[in-house]
């Protein structure tokens, strides 16, 4: 016997599940009526994956017409999706007059999308003047695609004091502005935070700045990947130190040792007494490896 689910919302899945899609949206169109915009979501949704992109419009402008709180953000997203930019804009500043939450950065957002990044820079500087500090982070990012640096960093710092935003996205815009030095005392600096996942990021950067001690120092500190110690150890030639932990690894039953040797591989350093015919030569790489 199949039992078919009562609750509408498991009824309209179990539906879909078995291709009676029509039967669906009529369940979910029930739902909408009297629901809300999470409801009208969900049923034009699936009218989006069926190709009935008129309908679901249809749907969110009688919503609109409605008052249906979060209506006129439905529509927007909807536009948007529909590649229909001009409109889904005027549809983010409707949202906004009718004071739906988020409607300015999806505004915002969206004109950074459509490559209008002036404009979007001047929807974050007002956001951030009407006391949004978080905003900075978006903004930042806007600078950096219009290749603004110093911009760039500025609005990320701002936005880091005042919004208590993570500290490490910082690191990477030096990073991809090629300033490494400046990356590292960043990353430092989160790590120092408490953002520990940023760890490697940090050593990375140093190894790319061609500080190799400080970031051999850094692996050993947190016990970060044996491969990457191997590797910088052997672009150090610290081949003393290299076998002692090979050693001490092996002594304590620890397989990493193993790690360690395949990263030391990966300098070319490391095959400096090697005969020509040595394969391990061919895996020789000049960045930190994971
Ligand atoms: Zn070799």
């Amino acid at each position: 016997m199949i039992i078919e689910p009562l609750n509408p919302e498991d009824r309209a899945d179990w539906l879909i599940e078995r291709g009676r899609v029509d039967e669906a949206i009529t369940v979910l169109e029930g739902l909408a009526r009297d629901g809300d915009d999470g409801d009208l979501y969900n049923l034009t949704a699936l009218l989006v994956e069926q190709g009935r992109v008129e309908e679901a419009e249809t749907h969110w402008r009688a919503a609109v017409s409605a008052g249906l709180p979060g209506a006129h953000g439905g529509l927007a997203a909807l536009l948007a999706e529909s590649g229909r930019t001009g409109e889904a804009l005027a549809g983010w500043r409707a949202a906004m007059e009718a004071g739906e939450p988020h409607a300015w950065s999806e505004l915002a957002r969206l004109l950074g999308r459509a490559g209008r990044v002036d404009e979007a820079i001047a929807e974050y500087r007002a956001m951030i003047a009407g006391g949004d500090a978080a905003a900075g982070r978006d903004l930042a990012k806007m600078y950096a695609r219009a290749d603004r640096p110093d911009d760039a960093i500025g609005a990320y710092r701002r936005a880091i004091d005042a919004a208590g935003v993570a500290r490490w996205p910082l690191g990477a815009l030096f990073e991809r502005f090629g300033r490494l030095d400046e990356a590292v005392a960043a990353y430092r600096d989160a790590v120092a935070a408490g953002e520990e996942h940023v760890r490697y990021r940090l050593i990375r950067a140093l190894a790319s700045a061609g500080r190799l001690a400080e970031a051999t120092a850094a692996i050993q500190e947190s016990g970060g990947s044996r491969r990457s110690l191997g590797w910088l150890l052997a672009e150090q030639r610290r081949f003393a130190e290299l076998e002692a932990e090979a050693c001490r690894l092996k002594g304590a039953g620890r397989m990493e040792w193993v790690s360690l040797i395949v990263g030391a591989q990966r300098s070319a350093n490391y095959h400096d007494d090697c005969p020509a015919d040595c394969e391990a030569r061919t895996k020789v790489v000049r960045e930190l490896p994971q």
